[in-house]
């Protein structure tokens, strides 16, 4: 049993995947080739984002529309704690002691209500500029727009959205990717739309930030090429990998179906057995994960070890949320105890979640709760 099967996704695909590659090993341009732009429009327009733009993982997808928002020192960023250390190393990377906020227990995404006391903690009890909201669409649901988006209104906030899990999910018709003036996926091989190797890309609306991420892309280049304009990066996609993702963009539809399907037999099979996850109505999940929640740290210890020796594999998203951790400890503001975050690293655990489940595989693993 795997935790994410890749060799089984790769074998429906294997011979497109490979014509594909050849293709560009044959057109020689390994960056830059026209697989990157038939991947941007089609991303674009699968989340209904006017422009995205390729780059070279999800970390860089969340950092090119930071650098492009002009995001710098004295700034105040809103981000879960509870979440890959990713969605907070950008704004630490530019000198931004990240505001970290709660999570709900329910959807284990950032809470509005939180989010709220935090800003206020910022404005009555610091000196930083309130300026950005980045929730995370954590595990492959997308967060509570409707409720932050009032918030960031009020506030007069910007939203970035950590969208790296959450590709292709929804709230009602709306996908992910298209919430806030930008946000960033990641294409890493275990994500639920993952390249062979690192890649990502960033998504707006905004003509004046597509053309200002284009620049950061590469250096921060101009209409020179040779006169850069801004501070950039090298962020550029590599043509292999798009060309491996459209092939791969092809089954991604299905792929969520099988996900969902997959997902709906847990809940079925766990039910009274232990605190599984909740998609509210109106939202659609990727499955990025599929986390569990024990009773205590105890509990999840038991059965992990049970469930490891009997051949299933399992793991821990997350074992200490950012604000717990060495390098951010000391280098973040709270603006009280984040409970709900601190409860779930001690507690959660996720299970095999991928298209290929089989159900008997899955009763097997409901048996050994
Ligand atoms: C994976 C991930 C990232 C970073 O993506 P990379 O492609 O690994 O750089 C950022 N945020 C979250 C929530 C992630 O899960």
């Amino acid at each position: 049993m795997q935790f994410i099967d890749l060799k089984s996704q790769y074998k429906q695909i294997e011979e497109n995947v490979k014509l594909a590659v050849n293709k560009v090993l044959d057109h020689g341009m390994y960056v830059g080739g026209p697989e990157i732009t038939e991947l941007e429009e089609k991303l674009a327009d699968y989340c209904g984002s006017k422009y995205a733009l390729a780059c070279s993982s999800g970390t860089d997808a969340l950092l090119i529309p930071m650098l492009a928002m002009g995001l710098r020192k004295g700034d105040a960023v809103f981000c879960p704690s509870f979440t890959f250390v990713a969605t907070a190393e950008v704004s630490a990377m530019l000198g931004i002691k990240p505001v970290f906020v709660d999570i709900d227990l329910e959807t284990f995404n950032m809470s509005p209500q939180h989010l709220e006391e935090s800003i206020k903690y910022v404005i009555e009890k610091t000196d930083l500029n309130p300026k950005l909201v980045m929730p995370v669409d954590l595990f492959g649901l997308p967060a509570n727009y409707d409720e932050i988006q009032k918030i960031a209104d009020k506030y007069n906030l910007k939203i970035l959205e950590d969208a790296a899990q959450g590709f292709g999910g929804k709230i009602g018709k709306k996908v992910a990717g298209s919430f806030g003036q930008a946000a960033g996926t990641s294409f890493y091989p275990a994500k639920p739309l993952g390249a062979y190797g690192d890649a990502g890309a960033c998504f707006t609306d905004s003509e004046e930030l597509i053309e200002i991420f284009r620049s950061i892309r590469v250096h921060g280049m101009g209409g020179e090429r040779y006169d850069n304009i801004r501070i950039g990066i090298n962020g550029r996609m590599s043509t292999i990998q798009a060309a491996i993702l459209l092939e791969k963009f092809k089954i991604f539809d299905n792929e969520i179906k099988q996900r969902n399907i997959v997902a709906s037999r847990y809940n079925k099979l766990l039910a009274g057995k232990i605190k599984t996850p909740k998609v509210n109505d109106n939202y659609t999940s990727t499955w990025a994960q599929y986390t569990v929640i024990a009773e205590s740290n105890e509990h999840r210890t038991s059965l992990m070890d049970k469930l490891k020796s009997n051949g299933v594999p399992v793991a821990v998203f997350y074992p200490k949320p950012c604000h717990q951790q060495t390098a951010y400890k000391n280098y973040c503001h709270i603006a009280s105890k984040l409970e709900n975050s601190e409860y779930a690293a001690e507690r959660v655990f996720s299970l095999p979640m991928h298209p290929y489940l089989e159900e008997e595989d899955q009763i097997k693993i409901a048996e050994l709760f």
